[in-house]
This record gives structure tokens, sequence and C-alpha cells, in this order.
């Protein structure tokens, strides 16, 4: 007898969605680019218990019709791409078409949606569809609420960490969003506190907002980057102050924070504050790399990290000649 089995469906489903769902913080990443994805301009995060228990997001977006919403839960349904080539002309965050999917699979999704001409509450649990049915909203939008994560995986469930925990990894996530998209406004919600509420407004003031700390900083701009960075006189003993976007897309690369850290010279021991967008036309940037994975391959990454070193050099000459933006806080 073969030692080799084909995987029973159910097992194979499990194990796609738990690729694309690492625990609270992915559902609220997935959820809120999808927001973005809409056009959203407000958008509102709301936990319970760490987002265990618990997750809402709320945009005012272009919504979805009942056809859409029935699709939207469906495994590799978008409607972002038609072809692979698209992903090489993509300015959307989305484009799998697995999210959705991948959410409701391991926990029980309430979505109701407002286009602008109908109204609909779709119920799905463990990736089955419950209910669809009309559902009068005043505003256009769509609401995507995830109840009990991974209550049908208790092995994954196993592994979420405490509620504190779980929260602190969420809020990382909205700070990115929140500099990364300083004209939409944010709420986000935990157990019933406020942890930001912030109107739309300028990369400035997101940039005081998530580290009201630095007292010296000044804009960038460079020929593929821009952003604001600290002097060197700001700074902390990790990189949790570095923070980098790829077409508005949050990256995790060694290699830009070290030319970032190069622009400031070589005698520096600690680690300035940066947030810094490289934007360059999708076809020079692979988009199609692991959605939880944050990385990004540059079809010429010396012109990128060339860039960012002249830049910043530029920008430190500004602090000699005191040339700076000084917080008023
Ligand atoms: P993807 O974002 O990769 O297309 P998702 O599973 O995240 O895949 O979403 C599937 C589809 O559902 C999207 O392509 C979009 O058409 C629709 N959708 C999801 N979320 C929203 C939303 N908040 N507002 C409007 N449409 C949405
Ligand atoms: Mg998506």
């Amino acid at each position: 007898m073969a030692k080799i089995k084909k995987l029973d469906k159910n097992v194979i489903s499990k194990i796609a969605a738990g690729e694309v769902v690492a625990g609270p913080f992915s559902v609220v990443k997935e959820l809120v680019e999808n927001a973005l994805d809409a056009d959203a301009k407000k958008i509102e995060v709301e936990l319970q218990n760490g987002g265990k228990s618990y997750i809402k997001v709320k945009d005012n977006g272009e919504g979805m019709s009942k056809d859409d919403l029935l699709l939207s839960v469906e495994e590799h349904t978008t409607s972002k791409i038609k072809d692979f080539e698209d992903i090489y002309t993509l300015y959307s965050f989305g484009f799998r078409g697995e999210a959705l999917s991948s959410i409701s699979k391991v926990s029980r999704v309430v979505i109701t949606s407002n286009n602008g001409k109908e109204s609909h509450r779709l119920e799905v649990i463990g990736g089955k569809i419950k209910k669809i049915e009309e559902f009068p909203t005043i505003e256009r939008g769509t609401t995507v609420e995830v109840l009990d994560l991974f209550f049908n995986v208790p092995a994954r469930r196993k592994f979420l960490k405490s509620a504190a925990v779980e929260k602190r990894r969420v809020i990382e996530f909205v700070e990115k969003f929140l500099l990364s998209n300083p004209e939409v406004s944010f709420t986000l919600k935990s157990d019933g506190d406020v942890l930001y509420n912030a109107e739309s407004s300028s990369l400035e003031e997101r940039f005081k907002l998530i580290f009201p700390e630095v007292r010296e900083f000044t804009n960038i701009n460079g020929k593929f980057v821009n952003g604001i960075i600290s002097s060197p006189n700001y700074y902390r003993k990790n990189r949790t102050g570095q923070i980098f976007f790829v077409q508005k897309r949050y990256v995790v690369d060694k290699m830009l924070y070290y030319v970032f850290e190069n622009g400031y010279g070589e005698s520096l021991v600690n680690h300035p504050y940066g947030v810094l967008f490289i934007d360059l036309p999708p076809k020079y940037v692979d988009v199609n790399v692991h959605p939880q994975k944050l990385e990004v391959k540059f079809s010429d990454p010396n012109a990128i990290y060339s860039d960012i070193i002249r830049t910043v050099r530029n920008a430190l000459k500004k602090f000699i000649s005191k040339k700076i933006f000084v917080s008023d806080k």
C-alpha cells in the first residue's frame, strides 16, 4: 500500500487559510487593506480581547452588491486583477483574492455592505455561507466583523499569544497605516478604550502622533524616496522607529535599514527615526511575494539604495544650518 495519500479538502483549506491568517494582526491588516483598496476615507477598527474574540473593520468605501458580497468570501475571487501580468501594473494592495475566504474559513464572519444602491448582510461560519439578507444601512461602505478566530482550529488558537500581546501587534500595524495614509481618518478602539482617533491630516502630523518624543525632524525628497527623518540627536536603541513603505506597502528589508543608517555616516551608534516611502513605477517592483513576509524585490536595487543614501545625507545638512521642523509639543 502506498504511504502517500491525497489530503482531504477540508485539511487543505485549513492549511491554506493558516498561511494568510497568522493572528488578529493579519486579519486587521487584510481588512484595512481592503478598505483602502475600496477607496475609503474613514476607517474604524475595533478589538475585543486583543482581537481573539472580536475584530471589526468599518469603512466608508465603495461597498459591494449582493452578488459581489457572495463572491468575496469564495476562494481566489478578486476584482483587482485578471491576468498574472496585471500585478506588474498594480496599485492596489490585494490581488490574491485569498483574504476574505481564508479569514472566513477559520472564524465566524459577518459582512454588511452598502454600495449606494443596495445593502446586505452576509453571515459565514467556518467558510460556509449561512445567510444573506437585505439589511438597511444608512451610509455607503462595508463593515467586516470577525468573531472567535480559529474557533475551528484549536491547535492554531492555542498558539495565539495573550490578549495584551495580540493587541500590541494590531496597534503596530495600525500605526503603519496611520503613517502611510495620513489623508484617511482612522479610529482604533480596544475593549471600549479609544487608542487612536486621528482625523485626516498630513504625514508630518501623523509622524508627531506616532513619535511624539522626536523634536527635530525634516522632510526628505529624493528621486525614488521621500518621507521624514529625525536628526541624529533622536534615536532608539532598536529600529522600531524606522519604517519603510514601497508603493505604500509596509516592508521589512535589512538592506533598507542599513542604507538608511549609512546616510547618517559611519560613526552612528544608535538608530535614528525615519519614515520612508519608496515610490517607483509598479513594473520595477515585484509584489508577488508572500503576504506575510513583508518582502519586496526591486529590479534595480542599487539605484534605490544610492538614492536613499544621497537623499538622507543631503537632508541632514539642514540640521547643521538649523533649518528644521521643531515640534511644538
Ligand atoms: P483581494 O483583496 O486580494 O482582491 P480579498 O479576499 O481580500 O481579495 O477580497 C475579495 C474581494 O472582495 C475584493 O477583490 C473586493 O472586490 C471585495 N472587497 C473586500 N473587502 C471590501 C471592502 N471593504 N469594500 C469593498 N469591496 C471589498
Ligand atoms: Mg484583500
